[in-house]
């Protein structure tokens, strides 16, 4: 693997996302030869950490994720690392980071190459952009940014931060960061629909009946609760992930395979996205919030969210696009807290048509992303040693050795950014579109909340609310994965 001279700086450096995702990825991508000798990370957070306190965490958060690691290559990886205390608000310790990026550039030759990680608290992303530029941080090799989500709380603020950041860096020196493009399984999507007749040629709205999504967690907010007072599960995970699975399961046949034909791709099919109007909303989506048990707080009852809190933390809803192979087809999605497991699950269900043997399965294409990965296709066959039909599980899955080989997502998308491959990140064109149909659904519930109405509750772990078994075009519809 080429190794690519470059000094990255993560602002959030002594976060959690730091600690357990970046710090081990990054120390895989060094043991593959990506970033070898001409590097330097700099950490930057406010506490007052030394280069070697930051350096014994780097190997703390190594340990935590791999148990055998080596231990020489460890070492000589974490003295890579130099920490700033840095306040990102104080515009003068941007000029101590430029003067340390500076030095350890002319140290390590690497280039004037930059890369900037945002792994800090969204509401700091546009301060930060904003003083990368007025204080020249950049360098002059290539200078690439990466964005958490979420970017932005609605249009009118996502379009602000990208002026702000687009005042230092072009649209393809963005990376807007989505681990869930890193999964083995939603990188799968797209080579699985094309690369097989069997599924290309059922890929289109004459064949599919629906398409389900459900994307359920099991913890609570946890101690996230007063960011996520102010978010809900629409912006916290519709928005990005459960958008970026809809995406790729129904844009058209991208004209290549790079990162430009992917991203107009799915720009054509976003640009055709449908929003839904206040009745259609009132008919198939559904906000809910979860109630307590003898053992759990209920939502309004969390630290630090108000105890009349409208924010939901489930929502189901239904996507369609004007174009695209999936022209009018409807996409369901759900997504929730404390719902009965974790559970990553796309459901392709297809049309049933009558034939002599009468009623027969709906065939399925069951793709589970997470915990296990596996796709699996329900079909119908002869039941033994009798009349009638029964369905069975054609599936597609991993050996144990081939498991350990898969690559965590930030692993996967770090390596992306510093090859300068952006297919797997959300470009402004796609992110527009999202917002806008985000936009439009929590307006109608803003709407909602004036007249009283609130989201409906639902028992922990479970399958959410009532209410979300209702949200389907037609009475045959329900859900698959119960
Ligand atoms: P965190 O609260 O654990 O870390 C925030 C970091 O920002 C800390 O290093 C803190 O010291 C630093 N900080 C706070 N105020 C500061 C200031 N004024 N100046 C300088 N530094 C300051 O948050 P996190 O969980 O690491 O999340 C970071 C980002 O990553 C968020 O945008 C989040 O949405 C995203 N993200 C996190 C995870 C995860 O697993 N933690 C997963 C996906 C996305």
């Amino acid at each position: 693997m080429k190794n690519i001279p470059v000094i990255m700086i993560i602002f959030g450096g002594s976060g959690d996302l730091a600690h357990r995702k970046l710090y081990p990825a990054l120390f895989n991508l060094y043991e593959q030869g990506l970033i070898h000798d001409n590097f330097a990370i700099i950490g930057t957070a406010r506490r007052p950490w030394s280069h070697e306190y930051l350096r014994e965490q780097v190997k703390d958060a190594v340990h935590e994720m791999n148990t055998e690691v080596n231990e020489n290559n460890l070492t000589n990886f974490v003295n890579h690392f130099y920490y700033q205390a840095h306040d990102v608000t104080n515009i003068e310790h941007y000029v101590t980071l430029k003067n340390l990026a500076e030095e350890l550039d002319g140290y390590y030759s690497a280039q004037g190459n930059r890369i900037f990680y945002m792994a800090m608290a969204p509401r700091f992303f546009g301060t930060i952009a904003e003083h990368i530029n007025d204080q020249n941080l950049t360098g002059n090799g290539f200078n690439r940014i990466v964005v958490e989500k979420p970017f932005g709380h609605d249009l009118t603020s996502a379009k602000e931060l990208n002026r702000q950041i687009t005042a230092s860096f072009a649209e393809d020196d963005i990376f807007r960061i989505d681990h869930y493009l890193g999964k083995e399984m939603i990188q799968n999507i797209l080579p699985m629909r094309l690369t097989n007749p069997l599924i290309n040629n059922i890929w289109n709205s004459e064949t599919i009946k629906n398409i389900q999504i459900t994307l359920a967690e099991r913890l609570g907010v946890e101690a996230r609760g007063g960011y996520y007072d102010t978010s809900g599960a629409l912006r916290d995970m519709v928005q990005n992930h459960i958008f970026q699975i809809i995406t790729l399961l129904a844009m058209p046949e991208p004209k290549a395979l790079t990162a430009k034909c992917i991203h107009e791709a799915k720009g054509e099919l976003l640009n055709s996205l449908i929003i839904p109007n206040e009745n259609e909303i009132a008919a198939h989506f559904v906000r809910g919030q979860y109630l307590g048990s003898d053992m759990t707080f209920g939502y309004c009852q969390e630290p630090n969210v108000a105890a009349d809190s409208n924010t939901e933390t489930f929502v189901a809803g239904e996507v369609k696009f004007a174009a695209g192979p999936l022209v009018g087809t409807p996409i369901y999605f759900r997504t929730g807290k404390e719902m009965r497991e974790k559970k990553t699950q796309i459901d392709i269900v297809l049309k049933q048509k009558s034939n002599i043997y009468g009623q027969a399965h709906s065939n399925i294409i069951t793709i589970v992303v997470d915990p296990e990965m596996q796709v699996y296709i329900t079909i119908n066959g002869k039941k033994i040693s009798a009349s009638g039909i029964r369905r069975q599980n054609l599936i597609y899955q991993f050996s144990s050795s081939e498991q350990k080989e898969i690559p965590d997502g930030y692993e996967r998308l770090l390596h992306d950014v510093f090859v300068n491959d952006s297919t797997n990140f959300t470009h402004w064109s796609e992110l527009k579109n999202y917002w806008k149909f985000i936009d439009a659904i929590e307006s109608a519930w803003a709407k909602e909340n004036e007249t009283g109405q609130k989201p409906e509750q639902y028992l922990p772990y479970r399958m959410g609310p009532k209410a979300a078994e209702q949200i389907f075009d037609l009475p045959t519809e329900h859900w698959i994965y119960e």
